[in-house]
């Protein structure tokens, strides 16, 4: 079957400045995919470009195996089958709940408000019918918005940050609720997120983009576990990073050698290590060949504790499960998980 969203090859410039370059998508039915990147990298417009709210300049848009866009013809948007979700809601001012939700219905009324119950049902927000936008909470109009989007049940709904007008708290609770809804749905999704940890709640992939350009697209626990630059590595939670040269085929460091892969000998490279990465033990007997390091401070966050600590001119971060509060000044064993250490070329 064909995927449900296509997007080849497409490039977009404003004026001088490229904001996609070459970008190829592919979204199937039933799954929900995250355009993960920094401000500006291009996933509004890859989005925009989707839906019809900007022309194709140069490649194509596929929806369900059939051309929707191209350079020299769009199918407008309303005819796409596609429902779109934005950041500030979008919800008509004048219309009370129901009738936002009827509004890109079509058919006989009582039909169009039987699917407008049904979508506001699946939301919960059904008893809010007669109510008008600007007296729900943000959450409750997002879930409106989400609704709206879904009641013509389009092939494709795009969603651009949708979140980021909820405070923390509210936004978890919403975004557990819009990934179970859009999985009901069955419609291929394309969510917008600078948030790693965000696509990684809602995607069953993750496409980043970097300066227009996708850099890595895959399984979120693929992109955490085998991320291919450092770029990709960092995007995901924090990470220590060690500049190394390599030799003989691998890097030295002060915390352990790492195979250079297919780096070349001499040249300049970086250790990328997820503080999860690096083992600490505390009140330990040394042996000559242990790499240590000493404790700078160690904080309690909650369900992990964030170590601070100097490996010879390194200040490094260690992540430890539960309470793990050495003392500072204290010399700890350091031990790096070669599967949460990754070496690339520097940049
Ligand atoms: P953000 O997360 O900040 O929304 P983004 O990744 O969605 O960023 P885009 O909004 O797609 O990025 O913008 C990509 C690039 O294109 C940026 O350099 C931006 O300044 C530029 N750009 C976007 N829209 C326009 C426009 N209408 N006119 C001119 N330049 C634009």
């Amino acid at each position: 079957m064909a995927p449900a969203l296509e997007l080849r090859q497409i490039t977009h410039d404003f004026g001088a400045t490229r904001a996609i370059a070459g970008l190829d998508l592919v979204v199937e039915a039933g799954e929900v995919t995250c355009l993960l990147g920094p401000s500006g990298c291009g996933k509004t417009t890859a989005l925009r470009i989707a839906a019809g709210l900007e022309a194709v300049q140069q490649g194509e848009v596929h929806i369900n195996g059939a051309l929707a866009a191209s350079a020299s013809w769009a199918l407008p948007p309303e005819k796409r089958g596609i429902g779109l979700v934005f950041q500030d809601y979008a919800l008509f001012p004048h219309l009370n709940v129901l009738d936002n939700v009827m509004f890109g219905l079509t058919g006989a009324p009582a039909a169009r408000r039987a699917r407008a119950l049904a979508a506001l049902e699946q939301v919960q927000m059904a008893s809010y019918g007669e109510t008008f936008p600007h007296t729900l909470s943000g959450g409750q109009q997002q879930r409106v918005a989400l609704a709206r989007a879904l009641a013509p049940s389009p092939a494709v709904v795009l969603l651009d940050e949708p979140y980021s007008g909820l405070d923390a708290r509210l936004r978890d609770q919403v975004r557990d609720e819009v990934l179970h809804v859009l999985k009901d749905s069955g419609a291929a999704t394309v969510m917008v997120t600078h948030d790693s940890e965000e696509a990684m709640f809602m995607a069953d992939r993750i496409s980043v983009m970097d300066g227009g350009r996708l850099v890595q697209s895959g399984a979120p626990d693929t992109l955490y576990s085998a991320p291919n630059s450092a770029f990709v590595a960092s995007f995901f939670g924090e990470v220590n990073t060690i500049p190394a040269i390599v030799r003989n085929r691998a890097v030295a460091t002060a915390i352990g050698h790492f195979p250079a892969g297919d780096l070349a000998d001499g040249s300049a490279a970086v250790v990328v290590v997820r503080p999860e990465g690096l083992r600490l033990e505390s009140g330990a007997a040394f042996r000559a060949e242990d790499c240590t390091g000493d404790i700078i401070q160690a904080r309690m966050l909650g369900r992990t504790s964030l170590v601070h600590l100097a490996v010879h001119d390194l200040h490094l971060h260690a992540r430890a499960a539960g309470v793990f509060l050495p003392a500072a000044g204290e010399r700890v064993r350091l031990t790096v998980d070669p599967a949460q250490a990754f070496v690339f070329p520097a940049s």
